[in-house]
């Protein structure tokens, strides 16, 4: 069966450790449109070129672009099991887009889960990740930032206010208290994965 998974939660929420356990356990793929988007970019593609200046101003690409990259990449023969969606939707229009998309393929949400993290806690996890990343000689993400990471926050919270309640309404939405052990989170994601 597939199962179609949207992970919230702002940056350093764990949103990447609780994706990797799901795609072990289910066969299923994480896709993060700020990740692809970014990879664009570094490949120095059209579309990465078209939407580099909005990225820097910290704006929303248009539903269009990310509808179209997301509906090419489901495509692929590792989205077969399901997808874990981060970052996306972010706005109706996509949750709306999202949903057609995965009818076409008999598919549909299963779950949205939000994982939740106090803001001070959210700053420190970042600045460790950028820490670990320099320390290892990897390159720090641009946007693990602090100023960055505080426009980041907002952003979240701008998003997840517009499309929580489209997957409320549908009883997909769970929120779990992001800052218990990573071990407890991934088994009460387990739990709601069992009973999709
Ligand atoms: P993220 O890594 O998810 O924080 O995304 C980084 C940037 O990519 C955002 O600030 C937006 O400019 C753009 N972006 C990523 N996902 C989306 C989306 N679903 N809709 C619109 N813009 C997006």
């Amino acid at each position: 069966m597939t199962r179609n998974i949207i992970l919230m939660g702002p940056p350093g929420a764990g949103k990447g450790t609780q994706s990797k356990i799901l795609e072990e356990k289910y066969g299923l793929k994480q896709l993060s449109t700020g990740d692809m988007l970014r990879a664009e970019r570094a490949a120095g593609s059209d579309l990465g070129r078209r939407v580099q200046a909005i990225m820097d101003a910290g704006q929303l690409v248009s539903d269009d672009i990310i509808i179209e990259m997301i509906e090419k990449r489901m495509a692929d023969a590792d989205c077969a099991k399901g997808v874990i969606f981060d970052g996306f939707p972010r706005t109706i229009p996509q949750a709306e887009a999202l949903d057609a998309m995965l009818a076409k393929r008999g598919g549909r949400i299963n779950l949205v889960v939000d994982l939740s993290v106090d803001e001070k806690i959210l700053f420190d996890r970042v600045e460790k990740r950028a820490a670990e990343a320099a320390a290892s000689g990897q390159p720090v993400r641009n946007d693990d930032k602090p100023e960055v990471v505080t426009r980041r926050i907002r952003e979240y919270k701008a998003y997840t206010a517009e499309v929580s309640p489209y997957y409320q309404k549908q009883g997909l939405l769970h929120k779990l208290d992001g800052m218990r052990p990573i071990d407890e989170i991934a088994a009460k994601i387990d739990a709601l994965v069992a009973r999709t």
